[in-house]
């Protein structure tokens, strides 16, 4: 028995040793081969083994490889609804490049070839070839512009862009500097010959596609005619659909000096940070006189006058209109015609996929520096409440409990609580605490349960802690939620390239509520770079007017905009509101959106009138906040305020039985005549009338994928990649990421599940994200500089591909299938501005 184990335990022995030895000789082995291919490359520039280099040489449209690879790439994508496969993503097709710089006549051709010759593939393994990668990225870089915090986060270290590609001149602009080029290709290539594995050596593929001439005219373009013009029933139609583009343009707040006329930025580098957002400077009152009218704020420019000066579109006139679209939609003959035109829009874009896909992705490697990770994007749609994730919150729950455990925070059945008292009444201690017991992630439980979801908003289903954690207007005037707001941003600011518009609550009970939001935001410095602000106005008026708190949907008005007139008018009567307010973008609308409600007739009550105890019907809803909102801005545009956008959620509910109420319909119509872009959206795929005139006029929407999965609408049944396919402006967004996500950045694990799910690509992600950017509130000079000095002209003169990796392929491909649609629908005579006002 012994004698057996000493044979085992010897045998291991000589075992191990013999892996050591041959892993030893392995290891030269591949070493010497490597060096030994090197130099074969370096021989024979026509060896057959380095077939990515050599095929590159051959005349691209007469190779047999590429016509196959061509034949394989098409018979993978699936056509036909909306989903398609993408292929050759890990194998950069370089017969492209090639072919590109051929018909283009470039220059620098003859010498590619021989660059290609000298340089064989980098040999490096992996780990060292990206940390010599980070340090080349450094070099390019003025070291003062680094910050050592973005070296933790994903994606690329911050980089100023600016200073990113602009100091790759002789790579992005060859016809220039091809002297330079040559010389710095050569050091590498002497580099690599000395036999240091560990230098220096890009691929040459890689180097090639970056120092490639744009990609301009050289894609294929869609030219789909109709044989015959439009029938006289299809022009009937047409005419229709005009009329309600007209009507949009007529409701709809648009500035009257943009905001690129205003200001004009020459140089779109990094903004300064404002150094003192919070700064107040006394301003004076101006002379202008506003007063509420049946509903709706008239202004006048001083007591005295009788002379409106900011008129807006009356009730009974938008009711009248919204009956009109109502109509509209409803017509069997527009339904047909719409819906032909949208699968129309999907096979273009699927076709278009099929003949550019590889260029585009070929456009977005010759873009130095920029990449899915380090573009812009906005969270378009968040609740502040909701904004860190489950982890996060517990962290923060425990870490309060161990270092404040004696703070006051609560009053409750008479007494006042210290925060150990309150876990103490619950039986809780901070160790028993985990993810699963807090319960505030969605769950089966939630989905069509509106109800069931806003309980999630109470950890461990208290609702006490969610006035101690969650709430700013509590015992400690919502210095907890302050100090995990703050945490937020942070790590908001860590990440760098992600943005986020918060939506925080103003219920309308009392005019104070202004006040007490802004010196919260005030008190306790809530600003970030990367962060602006939307206000959500509850539409609960029938709890308050049970609860005796309102009499009147007029109150309710008066709470929401009397302060916003006041401190518009006279910004010294409300010093940290007028400061607040230079940072609020957008008021939003929100509820639960499948609650029944009656259509609204032309002539309804005035809100003075409405004291009944039933909650208007969305529509009406929109119309107050929207016609008082118009006025607001006209009068804050003419003091060269902000101005504040109506963003309001609409069209997320999906009935069960899958058969949309009338309801839902009329809450999309009324937001195409009054909102600068939505929320959700999803119930467009119900309507396809709706969905062509928010194409057409490219609203945008601000859609959750994974949100509606939690809440209404299963994954795979989400039309985000139809919309996408058929030119809707979408962007992608969190809504409640303490709900649904799970990572410490939950836009890019929505950005991930969509991509994987649906399987988007790099350029169809970078275009989102661009969207993104567009759609949101932030400042015309920050938005340049993420997106591009001249982001507001349309299709590819608006584009910077070196910001946003989208390739001018896909943005002239959009704009051009678009304006063909606006003529079509126009009958050839739309007048379409170069610039979206
Ligand atoms: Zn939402």
């Amino acid at each position: 028995m012994e004698a057996y184990t000493l044979h085992l335990a010897m045998a291991a022995l000589i075992g191990a040793s013999t892996v050591a030895i041959s892993a030893y000789f392995l290891h030269r082995k591949t070493l010497s081969h490597l060096l030994e291919f090197a130099r074969a490359v370096e021989r024979d520039v026509d060896d057959e083994n380095l077939h990515a280099g050599v095929v590159a040489v051959d005349d691209s449209s007469s190779s047999p490889k590429r016509h196959l690879r061509k034949h394989r790439s098409a018979y993978d994508r699936r056509i036909g609804n909306g989903y398609y496969r993408r292929s050759s993503t890990s194998l950069p097709d370089v017969t492209v490049v090639d072919s590109v710089e051929a018909k283009s006549g470039h220059p620098g051709t003859p010498k590619i070839n021989i660059l290609r010759a000298i340089s064989p593939k980098s040999p490096v393994a992996s780990a060292s070839a990206f940390e010599s990668v980070e340090e080349s990225d450094d070099d390019m870089v003025d070291n003062a512009e680094m910050d050592t915090t973005y070296l933790h986060t994903n994606g690329n270290v911050g980089l100023e862009d600016k200073n990113g590609y602009e100091t790759l001149p002789d790579h992005v602009n060859a016809n220039g500097d091809m002297i330079q080029l040559t010389a710095s290709k050569s050091m590498i290539h002497s580099h690599s010959i000395s036999g240091d594995l560990h230098g220096v050596q890009p691929d040459p593929i890689a180097a090639d596609i970056l120092r490639k001439v744009p990609e301009h005219e050289t894609f294929a373009r869609l030219k789909v005619t109709p044989l015959e013009g439009p029938s006289p029933d299809e022009v009937e139609a047409y005419v229709i659909v005009q009329e309600c583009l007209e009507m949009r343009k007529r409701y709809l707040f648009r500035e009257a000096v943009a905001p690129w006329e205003k200001e004009i930025i020459a140089d779109p580098c990094t903004p300064k940070p404002n150094p003192d957002p919070f700064f107040f400077a006394p301003e004076g009152k101006s002379d202008h006189y506003f007063e509420m009218q049946d509903g709706v704020f008239h202004v006048y420019p001083n007591k005295d006058s009788k002379e409106e000066i900011f008129p807006v579109a009356d009730a009974t006139t938008f009711f009248t209109d919204l009956h009109h679209i109502l109509r509209v939609i409803a017509a069997g003959n527009i339904r047909t015609l719409c819906h032909y035109r949208l699968n129309l829009l999907e096979q273009k874009f699927n076709l278009h996929l099929m003949l550019n896909a590889d260029r585009e992705f070929l456009a977005q490697k010759s873009a130095p520096h920029r990449d899915f990770y380090n573009v812009r994007k906005v969270d378009t749609h968040v609740h502040h409440s909701a904004c860190m994730n489950q982890k996060h919150l517990l962290r923060f729950i425990k870490s309060k409990l161990r270092k404040e455990p004696d703070e006051v925070v609560i009053f409750r059945d008479g007494t006042y609580l210290t925060l150990k008292e309150v876990f103490e009444s619950l039986d809780l201690t901070g160790y028993d605490l985990n993810v699963d017991l807090l319960d505030v992630h969605a769950d089966k439980s939630t989905f069509h349960r509106f109800d069931k979801f806003n309980l999630k908003y109470n950890p461990c289903g208290q609702s006490r802690l969610r006035e101690i954690f969650l709430k700013q207007d509590n015992l400690i005037q919502g210095r907890f939620l302050g100090e995990l707001t703050k945490q937020v941003f942070s790590d908001l600011e860590a990440s760098k390239y992600q943005m986020a518009e918060y939506r925080i609550s103003i219920y309308g009970r009392k005019q104070s509520e202004w006040d007490q939001l802004a010196s919260w935001i005030v008190n306790n410095e809530l600003y970030s770079e990367n962060v602006v602000w939307l206000i959500q106005l509850p539409r609960l008026y029938n709890v308050y007017k049970e609860m005796g708190i309102v009499t009147s949907f007029q109150n309710i008005l008066d709470n929401i905009f009397i302060p916003l007139f006041e401190v518009t008018v006279d910004p010294d009567s409300h010093p940290q509101l007028h400061v607040f307010l230079k940072q609020v973008v957008g008021l939003d609308l929100v509820d639960d959106e499948s609650k029944p409600e009656r259509r609204p007739t032309k002539h309804m009550p005035t809100p003075a009138q409405w004291t009944n105890i039933f909650n208007p019907a969305f529509s009406y809803y929109v119309y107050y906040c929207y016609a008082n909102l118009y006025t607001l801005n006209k009068l804050r545009e003419s003091k060269g305020m902000t101005t504040i956008k109506f963003r309001p959620h609409s069209g997320e509910v999906v009935d069960a039985s899958s058969c949309i109420q009338a309801g839902d319909i009329d809450h999309l119509a009324a937001t195409f005549l009054t909102a600068h872009n939505i929320a959700h959206g999803i119930n467009l795929r119900k309507s396809p009338v709706l969905q062509y005139l928010y194409y057409l006029a490219q609203i945008g929407l601000a859609m959750s994928p994974l949100s509606n999965n939690s809440l209404f609408l299963d994954y795979h049944r989400n039309p985000l990649p139809v919309f996408f396919s058929r030119g809707l402006n979408v962007s992608l967004s969190t809504d409640d990421p303490l709900q649904i996500h799970l990572t410490k950045e939950p836009l890019v694990e929505e950005y991930s599940i969509a991509a994987s799910v649906w399987k988007l690509s790099a350029c169809d992600l970078c275009e989102i994200a661009r969207n993104s950017v567009y759609q949101s509130g932030f400042s015309h000079a920050l938005k340049s500089h993420w997106i591009g000095k001249e982001y507001y002209k349309r299709g590819p003169n608006g584009n910077d591909i070196h910001r946003t990796n989208v390739p001018h392929i896909r943005l002239e491909f959009r704009d051009t299938i678009w304006r063909e649609e606006m003529q079509q629908v126009y009958l050839g005579k739309a007048i379409i501005p170069e610039v979206d006002k």
